[in-house]
């Protein structure tokens, strides 16, 4: 990783420029650097989960120049078959854009961008709450894949920034019961004081098997794990993606005999953006307690460092 001097970005029609006024890592930057990623390879500007004031705006731009920004990251084609078919999120097309690149001063938001996943700021939320935009957006896809009813009891295995987020999602929209296992005693009372029942892995502790579970880790043993933890007639959302040509061995009786579903979940749609957007804007998802400090680009490195480490949640770059 290296800080260097890019070419200023300017706005083209429908696009924007945004000045970024808080970016945060996230643990796909580091996975990014450490093992590949299926859709993303170096050498590229980092950073993804951002917000900002527009300083640039195209002709036919929704935004005006002063307006504060929260940006969700892509912008589909509309007319693939994945896009046809409602999963914009998925859309196929080489015109799919990306919004990418937010920890440099500025960054340019594609055309489609801008018409599907970006928002004013509320003046009273904070840029780095805002910042949660993307990551929110994911959860709040995964929600919609899983089908999750107040009724339900959730199992999240894994108590990363994204597991934690998971937990306040689902705290706030009601659910019965809220299971989580994990490490780590500051993301275990971050779990439990969000309203989840916390088991510790490293004391061995094991949560009893939930109908509804999630995976928030990335790796093939917290995906067998999960699933080993899904009831019989329940369902398995594996939300966490894994290395680049990554498999994963299930028990196959228990998924035959047991009638247990097995879900995927990418990214999000419009209608899921807007979803963490009225989340964050009416506060009844508070991120802030992920923030564990902040920095302006020099720092990048010392806070990958310590994610590496397990130090902390995540960390507000302010370029
Ligand atoms: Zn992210
Ligand atoms: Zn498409």
């Amino acid at each position: 990783m290296e800080i260097r001097e890019v070419e200023r970005p300017t706005a083209g029609e429908g696009e924007i420029v945004v000045e970024v006024r808080a970016a945060l890592t996230c643990g796909t930057d580091r996975k990014i650097l450490e093992r590949g990623h299926p859709k993303f390879s170096p050498p590229l500007v980092m950073g993804h989960e951002f917000s900002g004031d527009v300083v640039e705006a195209g002709e036919g731009a929704p935004f005006r120049v002063g307006d504060a920004v929260m940006c969700g990251t892509s912008g589909s084609c509309g007319n693939c078959t994945a896009c046809r078919d409602g999963a914009r999120n998925r859309c196929e097309s080489p015109t799919r854009e990306i919004a990418w690149g937010a920890f440099a001063r500025l960054v340019r938001v594609p055309r489609r961008v801008v018409a599907e996943n970006v928002y004013l700021k509320p003046a009273d939320l904070s840029y780095e709450a805002a910042a949660f935009l993307d990551p929110l957006a994911c959860v709040a896809r995964g929600f919609a894949r899983l089908g999750l009813r107040k009724s339900d009891h959730l199992l999240v295995v894994g108590t990363g920034p994204i597991g934690l987020l998971w937990i306040a999602a689902a705290a706030h929209a009601g659910l019965e019961r809220i299971s989580a296992l994990g490490k780590g005693e500051s993301r275990l009372s971050l779990a439990r004081q969000w309203g989840a029942e916390v088991y510790d892995l490293s004391r061995h502790e094991r949560p009893p098997a939930a109908p509804r579970v999630v995976e928030c880790v990335g790796t093939p043993a917290a995906w067998a794990e999960a699933f080993a933890l899904t009831s019989p007639g329940g369902s398995v959302l594996f939300f966490g993606g894994c290395a680049p040509g990554t498999s994963v061995a299930l028990d196959a009786g228990r998924f035959h005999y047991e009638e247990i579903t097995a879900l995927g979940s990418f990214h999000y749609r419009p209608e899921e953006a807007d979803c963490a957007r009225r989340w964050l804007a009416s506060r009844v998802v508070d991120p802030t307690p992920l923030v564990s400090g902040e920095g302006n680009l020099d720092d990048l490195s010392s806070f990958l460092a310590r994610m590496r480490a397990g130090e902390g949640f995540k960390y507000v770059v302010r370029p």
